[in-house]
């Protein structure tokens, strides 16, 4: 009897090549819809599963790890956050988990550096000035929006795409650097970065860019009293996840000007309604979590993603593992 393939269930179509490597070795049932696979639709999806490759819009708890069963090798995420996973209920089932990070780094950081200059330069509200016919003159005081050149610079978690982000804002603009993190930084090119505590990073800085992961310790860190702290003047970023913020909080504190205008990747939940206040205010844009959407990116985390899978399946340890 020739032994049977390993059966994964992929939540979504990710970049052809490699899934077609994945499928040669594995049996695959790759969920059709645009859309992710509904919670029943998961559970039922995953039953008698070797591997899963998953998204972040997929949680992969305790449910989904009784659904699978015991056979269940790995899970491989189609992502760097893993905030989606229960990291330690993998664990106490020997699942081994793996991710994708490195390869989205600059992406991400492209997308925060230009959240950052739209949000400080009104790109969007401007823009649709012009798209709805508003646009009269060339105003002297019209659309003013603020500098980056010397301002300063505040990183929330300087592991490697707010490195990223810093890089590009230091050697690029001049800025200077304050971050907070769990661990002091020697990062080349970055030398002159100082470590702070998140408190006096809110409140010395002109710009602020978030680079945490979500975990139970980052949820909510950036609250109502936080969101005081920072400077009238300033800009707030956000590509790391929705729930690092308080939304609730944002909303007030974008009503009353305090930061000035702050430019999101994510929220929480994705998508936001579209008659969210968020949504809705003209010091805020919002994108559609995009931080990694280039092609060669995309295909990069699909190869780590697959390789992950494969070793995984094999009992070897994962190309890039999270667990
Ligand atoms: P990383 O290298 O692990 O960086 C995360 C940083 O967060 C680390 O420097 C860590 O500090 C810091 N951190 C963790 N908990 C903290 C806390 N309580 N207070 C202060 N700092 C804390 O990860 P990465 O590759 O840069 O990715 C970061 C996150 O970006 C991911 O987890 C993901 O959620 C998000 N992301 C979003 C997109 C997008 O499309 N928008 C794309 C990729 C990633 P230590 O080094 O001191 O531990």
């Amino acid at each position: 009897m020739p032994e049977r393939l390993p059966r994964i269930f992929v939540t979504r179509q990710i970049p052809p090549t490699h899934l077609q490597r994945l499928q040669r070795e594995a049996d695959c049932v790759i969920w059709p819809g645009q859309l992710p696979p509904s919670r029943a639709d998961l559970l039922a999806g995953v039953a008698g599963c070797d591997g899963i490759l998953s998204l972040i819009s997929d949680r992969i708890d305790a449910a989904v790890f009784e659904a699978a069963g015991p056979q269940l090798k790995v899970v491989s995420n189609y992502a760097v956050g893993v905030n989606n996973i229960d990291l330690a209920e993998a664990a106490r089932r020997g699942v081994a988990v793996g991710n994708t990070p490195d390869v989205l780094t600059d992406a991400t950081a492209d997308i925060a550096v230009a959240l950052l200059l739209a949000a400080a330069r009104r790109l969007q509200a401007s823009g649709d000035s012009v798209r709805q016919g508003e646009w009269k003159t060339w105003e002297p005081t019209g659309w003013l929006g603020c500098d980056l050149v010397g301002r300063t610079l505040g990183i929330v978690g300087l592991g490697r795409i707010g490195a990223a982000v810093a890089r590009r804002l230091v050697g690029g603009w001049g800025m200077r650097l304050l971050y907070s993190s769990r661990s002091d930084k020697r990062i080349e090119g970055l030398e002159t970065a100082r470590r702070v505590t998140l408190d006096e990073l809110l409140a010395e800085s002109d710009f602020v860019s978030l680079h945490t992961d979500l975990t139970e310790e980052t949820r909510g860190l950036i609250d109502a009293r936080r969101l005081a702290l920072m400077k009238p003047t300033a800009v707030l970023v956000n590509t790391s996840r929705g729930g690092v913020i308080d939304q609730s909080a944002l909303v007030e504190a974008l009503r009353g000007g305090r930061p000035l205008a702050a430019g999101l990747d994510v929220t929480d939940p994705e998508p936001l309604p579209p008659d969210h206040p968020l949504v809705t205010l003209p010091n805020c844009i919002i994108l559609p979590h995009i931080g990694s959407a280039t092609v060669a990116t995309r295909d990069a985390m699909a190869e780590i993603c697959v390789d992950n899978l494969l070793a995984g399946l094999a009992g070897q340890p994962l190309r890039c593992p999270c667990s």
